[in-house]
């Protein structure tokens, strides 16, 4: 197995009254004895050194750098509604970024977390530097970016030559599964990795491993406590469909094995099943129900989506 070599980081930037006393709480027990000047304190972990100084201003050191500021940043946007551009503090981003669309990658990508109706896809797909050609030929692009008639005409195409794993969590489990403990982005997180870790067994000759970022590294990582195989060294990148071949490959065969799997159920209960979460789903759920009573949304949508009670209600 390959790894990347790791970066060092120095991620600074300056933290809002409240989140300087959540830091101070947070690492109480973990800071060092000794104090740089002007800092309040200094906590070294195995892959980040933090320090937090008098003035507000916070520095995070080291390989794990990106994903202990991402729990702040995270802090920032969540508490105080305020966005964190830690990007900039990183003069080697740029460059780290164009060199993802000629590696040879395995990448991540889901498709259904939007649609109330519909399972939940996550595929992940092994590109090599030989096959990158190939995926321009193709028009390799963001799913999104694609009309359905496109992705129909590419994706099995895709499925044929570029070695991939796929999850369909069927409505059903998906309903299972989801509780008070065990929300979407861990259920997200815990398919991403199933997948990485297969395609990591298959094709060990990758050079990165890009996640299509839907949470923070460090919850991430969190949601995956329990789990005991998991794959650590990814990179996680919002937009990475634009920036790296398999998260795109990715993303494109997710959508087309969602579309079939939505082309099943509408056949099965003929009925069209939209796609999102608008009030036009909540309308056609309503006559599923009055149909084939309550129970029927089990196997069909998710449940944890608002619009259940909204088809509740509407069919009272
Ligand atoms: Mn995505």
């Amino acid at each position: 197995m390959k790894f990347d070599k790791p970066k060092q980081h120095t991620i600074v930037f300056k933290v809002s009254d409240n989140i300087k006393e959540k830091m101070i709480k947070h690492y109480e027990d973990m800071k060092c004895e000794k104090t740089p000047p002007y800092a309040i304190f200094q906590v070294k972990d195995f892959d980040c050194v933090t320090t937090l100084y008098e003035s507000g201003k916070v520095m995070f050191q080291g390989i794990g750098a990106d994903i202990e500021a991402s729990f702040w940043t995270e802090q920032e946007r969540v508490l105080n509604n305020r966005l964190i551009d830690t990007e900039s503090n990183k003069k080697d981003k740029k460059e780290e970024k164009k060199t993802f669309i000629n590696v040879s990658s395995i990448g991540s990508d889901e498709v259904g977390t939007g649609d109330y109706f519909g399972p939940l896809v996550v595929t992940a797909s092994y590109v090599s530097k030989e096959n990158i050609a190939y995926m321009k030929e193709l028009k390799v692009r963001d799913s999104k970016q694609l009309t359905d008639e496109t992705i129909i005409k590419i994706a099995p195409e895709l499925i044929k030559n570029i070695p991939h794993t796929t999850i369909i969590l069927s409505n059903k489990e998906y309903n299972d599964y989801h509780s008070t403990d065990i929300n979407m982005n861990k259920i997200k997180a815990i398919l991403h990795n199933k997948c990485l870790l297969s395609m990591v067994e298959k094709e060990p000759n990758y050079e990165k491993i890009v996640v299509d970022q839907f949470e923070n590294p460090k919850s991430y990582y969190m949601h995956l406590n329990n789990v005991p195989k998991k794959v650590t060294n990814i990179t996680f990148m919002t937009k990475a469909e634009d920036q790296c071949m398999s998260v795109a490959a990715s993303s494109i065969i997710s959508r087309y094995i969602f579309l079939r799997e939505m082309k099943k159920l509408s056949e099965k209960y003929n009925i069209t099943l939209p796609l999102g979460a608008s009030s036009k789903v909540d309308e056609v759920g309503a006559s599923l129900v009055k149909k084939y009573g309550q129970d029927i949304l089990k196997d069909i949508a998710k449940l944890s989506f608002k619009n259940t009670e909204k088809i509740y209600e509407m069919t009272k």
